[in-house]
């Protein structure tokens, strides 16, 4: 007999949900194909203030913390949100992987071709282009774009900010961002096509020619995969598609997953896991659709236009108060109890919905 619960995939998702198990007393075995884990990585590090609420983080994994964003316009507008306090940690994401890997059982260098486990559970946490999802036949993720980003130096960039640069002409179908570092910046960008060729257009306009390294890649989907689990066999974090569309953070989404389908594992019974998914985190999910579908069907004039209201100072408060990058139910929340405003974005009716 192998584990009770095999879980294939080391990553955020797959790590966590084993810690969770052994939690409660369930073993599991982790395997993973990189032999080192946590390498090569494939992720900015942005990491919210919710991510207090997994487990504790040890200071030399957080190479920065920001206070806030700068939203550019295609026209170079700016609206910048800040609650002067810190909202996000930038982090190593090698050296948090390899932290949440401690203690747990993690075969490196294994990769799995085969569901000849013999377990009672096993799981898929193998990221967005999943064997084990293949291997059982679950539906392929119905929508991705192709995250990309690169390191260069800059020195007189303001640490306390991320940006995030909208527009047809930037990045079409998602935006580009540029994430501070202790050291340096991670400058990247999500489209659906040719996202090196955009993120050389971009970094040229903003930085000029400049020197990029680690040169980083990878599919960011866009959809929740149905189902998440049939038989004995579980999908969980990029696997199962539990990414927010809005921003293509799927790190936390994916945690809170594993906390769920691990209780369902205790209770042998995953229908807990696609229910409590569904009731706790599917619904800031959907949102997140919505608003990246409303986002990036707008031209770029349509954007400029938009980002004229969206600095209004009534705005600019609303966003500071309710806005929360792992849970866009909580601004739209924010919009109903000052239905004043609801008046002046013409979309957000469709999305109060
Ligand atoms: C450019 C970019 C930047 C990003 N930035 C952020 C960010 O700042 N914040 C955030 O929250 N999210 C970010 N994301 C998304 C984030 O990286 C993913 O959502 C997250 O890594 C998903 O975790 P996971 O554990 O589900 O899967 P993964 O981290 O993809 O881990 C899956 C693991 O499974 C292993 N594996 C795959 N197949 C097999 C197999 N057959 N056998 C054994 N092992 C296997 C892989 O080697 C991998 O280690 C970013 C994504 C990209 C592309």
């Amino acid at each position: 007999m192998d584990s009770q619960v095999t879980i294939v995939g080391g990553g955020p998702a797959g790590l966590h949900l084993s810690r969770k198990l052994k939690e409660k007393g369930i073993d599991s075995t982790v395997y993973e194909s990189s032999p080192d884990l946590g390498r090569p990585v494939q992720c900015s590090g942005v990491f919210s203030n919710n991510f207090a609420e997994l487990l504790e983080m040890p200071k030399k994994i957080i190479l920065n913390q920001v206070k806030g964003a700068k939203l550019y316009s295609p026209s170079k507008k700016i609206v910048e949100i800040s609650k002067g306090e810190k909202q996000a940690d930038i982090v190593d994401r090698g050296e948090y992987d390899r932290h949440l890997a401690k203690g747990l059982d993690v075969r490196e260098g294994e990769h799995v071709n085969s569901l000849d486990f013999d377990s009672e559970y096993i799981v898929g946490a193998d990221g967005a282009h999943s064997t084990v999802a293949r291997l059982a036949g679950f539906p392929p993720l119905e929508k991705h774009v192709i995250g990309v980003q690169v390191e260069i130096d800059n020195d007189s960039y303001d640490k306390d900010f991320v940006e995030l640069h909208l527009g047809q002409s930037v990045a079409p179908g998602f935006f580009a961002w540029i994430i501070p570092t202790d050291k340096n910046l991670r400058v990247g960008l999500g489209t659906t096509e040719k996202p090196k060729e955009y993120l050389d257009r971009f970094i040229e306009e903003r930085f000029g020619k400049i020197e990029q390294r680690e040169c980083l890649a990878g599919f960011i989907p866009m959809r929740v995969r149905k189902p998440m689990w049939k038989g004995n066999i579980a999908l969980v974090g990029d696997a199962a598609g539990q990414v927010k569309a809005t921003t293509g953070g799927g790190i936390y989404m994916g945690m809170k997953s594993a906390e769920i389908l691990a209780d369902a594992i205790e209770a042998k019974d995953l229908n807990i896991y696609e229910k409590r998914f569904t009731k706790e985190i599917y619904p800031d999910l959907k949102k997140a659709v919505a608003i990246n579908k409303v986002l990036s069907s707008m031209t770029d004039e349509e954007l400029n236009k938009f980002w004229d209201t969206l600095g209004k100072e009534s705005m600019v408060k609303l966003m500071q108060e309710y806005g929360d990058m792992d849970k866009p139910t909580l601004l739209l929340k924010g919009f109903l109890k000052n239905p004043g405003l609801i008046t002046q974005v013409p979309f957000i009716r469709g999305l109060l919905k």
